[in-house]
């Protein structure tokens, strides 16, 4: 029986790896001049820490989790998202000792059992980054000028900001009050899913993708008729920054975020391009999550954009390695020809350059591969070549050849 990849999880293949590979380089070079530095942390987690973190009414944990036990019954989880293991090794390595403020990036697969479909799979890639220790409406800025950054990096022009505030822990409450009344009567009128929410998280409503639920709460008030004077201000100065720090962005009220710890700033980067799916990165601010977790009381910024969305909207990236288009290739005829090669192609590849060798088979074959691979240089070593101690090197671009003595290949080579 043939065996397949996991349904959602695919395979990334060259050349397409070359451009996910350009991609990160590119936003790792980003990230660099913001001061953001890599933390990579296991891909499984407890489950209790998605349960506590994004919440147990959220969709994640209620049904998109891959959970299971280990061999003492244990129970795991394949992170969902990249937030709460970074928060969870911030406080268990005492990094708030280390970095008053700590700005640290992730790269990495993320797991959720979600229904397969264009831009959406079960094992998606994020890359993300969180600011922690910051309150300022400074932080909420430069995390959206850090994405303005990497997508016209990526000479992405075409994202939208939207960006939204979603209170505190004074002010939403109040709001949520409001949405119960408003539902109150209507109920059955909502989804199933809105009507669970109703109940354990009323905000989720205004996420609902389902258009009679959108109808509906077209009439609910929105969350900025409810904001506390702290929030309005912190609001505000986001806003002026970004103006200040040139992101366009749009204000949309709707914008809830499906993780419970978010609070005050709430953005989300579209791009129409995308189709349906068209959000490629979101964040916002997460003041109390730290503190949920068990750690200090510190605040907390950060984002995650999708990997598979990034590189469908940025194909013409590639990685830059120098070395990698126009390769030398070998051509060895007999083993005798393949053990006078390997010293020279070895010194070459310390040079960094990139050299094939060839594999056994005809000069004909070989040549083929040569052409396939676009390599501009071939060197051709034979019998009689290995007995007078030189080799031919041709051209394939011009088709000339010549004969070089062995000794002067490498200088020849790495002109
Ligand atoms: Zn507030
Ligand atoms: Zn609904």
């Amino acid at each position: 029986m043939k065996i397949t990849a996991i349904k959602g999880m695919s395979d990334i293949l060259p050349p397409e790896s070359s451009v996910w590979r350009g991609v990160e380089e590119k936003v790792r070079q980003i990230f660099d001049s913001f001061g953001f530095e890599e933390i990579r942390t296991p891909i499984v987690e407890p489950t209790e820490l998605f349960v506590r973190s994004v919440g147990e009414t959220s969709a994640i944990v209620e049904k998109e989790m891959y959970t299971f036990e280990d061999k003492k019954g244990v129970s795991l989880t394949l992170r969902p998202e990249g937030t709460a293991p970074v928060v969870r090794a911030y406080i268990e390595n005492g990094l708030q000792a280390k970095y008053p403020v700590a700005k640290l990036c992730y790269f990495g697969p993320m797991f959720r059992y979600e229904q397969p479909q264009k831009g959406r799979s079960r094992q998606f890639f994020q890359i993300g980054a969180e600011l922690l220790g910051a309150e300022s409406p400074m932080a909420d800025a430069e995390m959206l000028i850090l994405l303005k950054n990497i997508f016209s990096g990526l000479g992405i022009e075409d994202v939208r900001f939207e960006i939204n505030s979603l209170g505190c822990a004074v002010c939403r409450p109040k709001y949520l009050e409001a949405i119960h009344g408003f539902m109150k009567g209507k109920e059955k009128k909502f989804c199933d899913d809105c009507q669970k929410r109703a109940k354990k998280n009323p905000l989720r409503i205004l996420d609902c993708k389902k258009e009679p639920c959108r109808e509906l709460t077209e009439a609910v008030s929105t969350i900025s008729d409810f904001w506390c004077e702290a929030c309005r201000k912190h609001y505000r100065e986001v806003r002026g920054l970004l103006l200040a720090g040139h992101v366009p962005f749009k204000e949309n009220t709707r914008i809830v975020r499906g993780l419970d710890y978010y609070c005050r700033t709430a953005f989300e980067v579209l791009c129409d391009r995308l189709g349906a799916q068209n959000a490629v990165a979101a964040g916002g601010r997460y003041d109390g999550l730290v503190k949920d977790l068990g750690g200090p009381d510190i605040p907390g910024v950060g984002f995650a954009i999708g990997m598979e969305r990034l590189t469908l909207l940025a194909p013409l990236i590639h990685d830059s390695r120098p070395t990698i288009h126009e390769p030398m290739f070998f051509a060895l005829l007999g083993s005798e020809a393949e053990q006078a090669a390997l010293s020279v192609i070895q010194e070459l590849r310390e040079k960094s350059l990139r050299v094939e060798s060839a594999y056994g088979g005809s000069l004909k074959s070989q040549l083929r591969r040569a052409d396939k691979l676009k390599a501009k240089w071939v060197v051709i070593l034979g019998e009689n070549e290995v007995k007078k101690g030189v080799a031919i090197v041709k051209n394939m671009h011009d088709g000339k050849q010549n004969e070089i003595l062995m000794g002067r290949l490498v200088g020849e080579l790495s002109k």
